[in-house]
């Protein structure tokens, strides 16, 4: 299997890639590694699945070589699936992640425990060329914590707990990677790459 460039410039991501992928066989390069400048990739696509496919099409356009890209984010029931697709610009642009969760807490402050369901969403998509495509989705359930909790992960990771009562910002690296939605993407994409060297 050839190396693929992760289409991110979010270091946590290219970590979490680089966790689950290598110890199956899979060497991803960061786009810094591999000296490809990414530049502005507009994600104007209304799903995860669509901007997942621009990243990872941009990215292949830009340096020939199998890219993989995620888009990912927090979906919150009370709030109607906010912030979803806009997770990483929730709340402004430019505004430090811890403000952007406190915005959340605050906009669900009322709600009782039970109505504070959210889940995680990942969508990863491969491209080795233009018609050969491959688009996987992982999701993984739980609830937002009425207060950060943990120092681990990233993002909204100190706000979710997961449905076994486990908080993301509370867990090892590898205790999410096994739960997490980019970990069952991940594990999905690995099947299919299986499925597909048997082909060949
Ligand atoms: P993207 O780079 O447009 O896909 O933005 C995804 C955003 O969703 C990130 O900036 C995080 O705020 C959030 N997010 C995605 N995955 C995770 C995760 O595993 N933990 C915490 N936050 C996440």
């Amino acid at each position: 299997m050839p190396d693929f460039l992760i289409a991110t410039n979010n270091a946590h991501k290219v970590e979490e890639f680089k966790r689950i992928l290598l110890p199956l066989g899979i060497n991803v390069k960061s786009a810094k590694d591999a000296g490809v400048d990414l530049g502005d990739i507009v994600e104007d696509g209304s799903t995860f699945a669509e901007n997942a496919k621009i990243k990872a099409l941009s990215a292949f356009r830009l340096s020939g070589m199998p890219s993989v890209a995620d888009d990912s984010g927090l979906c919150v029931d009370a709030l109607g699936g906010a912030p979803g697709i806009y997770s990483a610009r929730y709340g402004g642009e430019d505004i430090p992640q811890s403000q952007r969760n406190a915005l959340l807490l605050s906009e669900i402050k009322d709600y009782a425990d039970h109505e504070r369901s959210a889940r995680f969403v990942c969508s990863i998509c491969l491209v080795f060329s233009e018609d050969d495509i491959i688009t996987v989705e992982g999701y993984c359930e739980g609830m937002i914590a009425s207060e950060p909790m943990g120092e681990g992960g990233f993002g909204y990771d100190p706000l979710f707990i997961y449905k076994d009562g486990r908080c993301f910002g509370c867990i090892s690296g590898d205790e999410k990677d096994e739960i997490s939605h980019r970990g069952q993407a991940l594990r999905g994409l690995r099947a299919l790459l299986i499925n597909r060297k048997d082909d060949v």
